[in-house]
């Protein structure tokens, strides 16, 4: 592109807080095909919150009073969401000794001289620990209605569900559309179980769905589209996606995201809005046509 389409392009961009951090950024802009966005942050509001409480065989204030002492030691979005529930209650406050993130799919502590952990099923699996069918069935019904479900277990087994549900951002479903319009793939990128993923990818109109994803495996995925002939922007916020954001043909940042996303990224969207992703798009088809 001309210097001067360049600068008009950034300069469209710069007013609605779209920053191409250079001239290769707006050039690769315009020949995206396929846009990936992590789920949570990113297509979601990112401040989840709990939606169910389901008591196994325990009553409900220490299913909560364990969940609690745990996840107040983890600075994961979902455990800031259950202490912020549980400091809502009456629950007495227990202490957790010998914390353990296991990344990407829960914690682990002991208290009260007891092992708890709180995560998914392959947390569970992996840590030996027994899933009754009355549980698992209600889990399914969280995550089928498109929450997060996670169980709390202590010492071998499974002894609670909790639900927490984070609100899919307003223009998140426009977003999809606009991008449909412009003959551009979407994908959802998530450690998130499949069911939870499926549900809000059917409400917003995405068309692939990559769940189950371990935070060190993003960047693999998207590798693969590229392998696949696809010419691929990731929109990621947090520590987790930098990787990813860096292995696209374009990393774009968003919102409110980790220094090191805004740091690897070619493009920043200062505003947590992904409609921004569209017209950072359009911007860049807009400034390769004056060049010609
Ligand atoms: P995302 O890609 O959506 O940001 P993560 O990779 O951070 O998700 O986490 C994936 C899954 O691991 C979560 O959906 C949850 O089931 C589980 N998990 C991870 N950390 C925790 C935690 N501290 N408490 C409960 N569950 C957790
Ligand atoms: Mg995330």
């Amino acid at each position: 592109a001309t210097p001067t389409a360049i600068m008009v392009g950034s300069g469209l961009g710069a007013k609605r807080g779209i920053l191409f951090k250079n001239a290769t950024a707006i050039e690769t802009s315009a020949r995206i095909d396929t846009v990936v966005f992590d789920k949570t942050g990113t297509l979601t509001k990112g401040e989840p919150e709990v939606t169910d409480v389901v008591p196994g065989d325990i009553d409900e204030e220490r299913l909560l009073a364990l969940a609690g002492a745990v996840e107040r030691e983890s600075e994961h979005p979902l455990a800031q969401a259950i202490v912020r529930h549980v400091e809502g209650t009456q629950v007495p406050k227990l202490r957790a000794t010998g914390f353990r993130n296991v990344t990407g799919i829960g914690a682990l502590a002991e208290v009260d001289g007891q092992k708890v952990a709180i995560g998914n099923r392959r947390l569970m699996e992996s840590e030996g620990m027994s899933v009754s069918e009355h549980l698992g069935a209600r889990r399914d019904e969280i995550a089928n209605g498109g929450r997060t479900a996670v169980f709390v277990a202590v010492d071998d087994r499974a002894v609670g569900v909790i639900g927490i549900a984070d609100a899919v951002r307003e223009t998140s479903a426009a977003t999809v559309t606009a991008l449909h319009e412009a003959g551009v793939r979407v994908a959802m990128l998530t450690g998130d179980n499949r069911a939870t993923a499926e549900r809000i990818a059917e409400e917003l109109g995405i068309d692939d769905v990559i769940a189950e994803v371990l935070p060190e495996d993003k960047a693999t995925k998207v590798v693969e589209l590229q392998q696949a002939g696809r010419r691929v922007a990731m929109v990621g916020d947090g520590v987790n996606d930098a990787p990813a954001l860096a292995a696209a043909d374009l990393g774009i940042a968003i919102g409110s995201g980790t220094d090191v996303a805004i740091e690897t990224a070619d493009l920043v969207l200062m505003r947590a809005d992904p409609l921004d992703v569209p017209i950072a798009l359009a911007i860049g088809r807009g400034t390769l046509r004056k060049m010609r």
